[in-house]
């Protein structure tokens, strides 16, 4: 194979070396970084190993890939408080507890702190470490936006990382926290976000376009509903009755698709594969704010998706299937009269089995 040549400017980058603290010690499953080893474009071997031509050393620091543990572990976020590891990507993975509601003990805590013997809160590596951070990221709906442990009557006061640090946060290094929600987060939406940041802190990408929830824009700029595969039939006013082999739009069971922000319906879950709707599972909103509160009961159609509905099936869902039927047979489905085998045929082409 031919050697690749570099630009200056990618053998500059390719000297810096960026650091990943992935903290999974939020309160969640951990689903998020278990997703994240299945991550394709890139994969997170493509980070690690630099496969990418100019991009940056990267070295991820996460419990769930470390091959270290205990103190080892954790020397990695005492190093980056401490500004050995600069610059370095806070990645904060399940929501933030109010640690002020509780009558004693902690909710979620990893690592001793030497001063006091006393573990060391979440919350608190979020205050020591986010100020140092050159960006920091939450992935998943609990990081983002407070997910399951944030339902309400929850006895943790478990809230997203913006409400704890603010919605208008910026890193030292003027960004603001990038969310990437999903339960678990789509693992190339993970990916690819983390190689746009470390590309962007070495000075070669521009900064990152975020919405108004502060989710990249380019991934979740249109609904489920507008990328699935079973939206014609929505439009058509042709809705499945029960799960299974119904290839049939899914909203009278409950899919929440059409006021979802969600790219899954196209990228799919792992290679392109899989994707909700598309596989016959309704979409419950998983990655909204509100979730899962405000989208459930999951299984039942709400209000605005029985209106929306009933006026496709009962006005002009069955004149488009009708007449788009009568096209397709009429005239999609025939060759052209001046195709068509015989006398007229422009070629001259008799057909023998005529
Ligand atoms: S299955 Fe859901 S997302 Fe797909 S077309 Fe129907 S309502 Fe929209
Ligand atoms: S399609 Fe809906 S349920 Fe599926 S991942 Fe996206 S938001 Fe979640």
């Amino acid at each position: 194979m031919a050697d690749v040549q570099f630009s200056p400017q990618q053998k500059k980058t390719e000297n810096i070396t960026a650091h990943v603290i992935w903290m999974t010690t939020g309160l969640s499953c951990e689903g998020d970084s278990v997703a994240l080893t299945s991550a394709t474009n890139p994969s997170l071997e493509d980070i690690i190993r630099g496969i990418i031509p100019g991009m940056p050393k990267v070295v991820v620091h996460n419990s769930v890939i470390a091959f270290e543990n205990g103190a080892e572990f954790i020397q990695a976020w005492w190093d980056a408080e401490a500004g050995k590891l600069d610059p370095f990507v806070l990645v904060v993975e399940g929501s933030i507890p109010n640690e002020k509601i509780k009558s004693e003990g902690y909710w979620a805590a990893i690592g001793v702190n030497p001063a006091n013997g006393q573990p060391i809160t979440t919350n608190e590596w979020v205050d020591r470490l986010a100020p140092k951070a050159a960006a920091v990221v939450a992935v998943g709906t609990c990081a983002t936006y407070g997910g399951i442990p944030a339902m309400k009557n929850n006895p943790t006061g478990a809230m997203g990382l913006p409400d704890y640090l603010g919605w208008n946060w910026k890193s030292k290094a003027g960004l603001p926290i990038v969310c990437i929600p999903g339960c678990p987060a789509q693992p190339d939406n993970m990916s690819e976000v983390l190689l746009y940041l470390v590309l962007q802190l070495a000075g070669m990408a521009p900064m990152i376009d975020l919405d108004e929830a502060l989710r990249p824009r380019w991934l979740f700029g249109r609904t489920v509903h507008e990328q699935c595969n079973r939206a014609a039939f929505y439009e058509h006013g042709d809705f499945a009755k029960e799960y299974g082999t119904d290839h049939r739009c899914l909203v009278k069971l409950g899919c929440k698709g059409p006021v979802v922000k969600c790219n899954v319906p196209i990228r799919g879950w792992q290679s392109g594969v899989g994707g909700c709707p598309n596989v016959g599972g309704i979409c419950i909103g998983c990655t909204m704010p509100g979730f899962p509160d405000k989208y459930m009961p999951f299984m039942d159609a709400d209000f605005k998706g029985s209106a929306s509905s009933f006026v496709a099936r009962f006005t002009y869902g069955p004149f488009l299937r009708f007449f788009r039927n009568q096209s397709v047979k009429n005239i999609g489905d025939r060759e052209p009269a001046w195709r068509t085998p015989g006398t007229k045929l422009e070629s001259g082409y008799q057909a023998r089995w005529k």
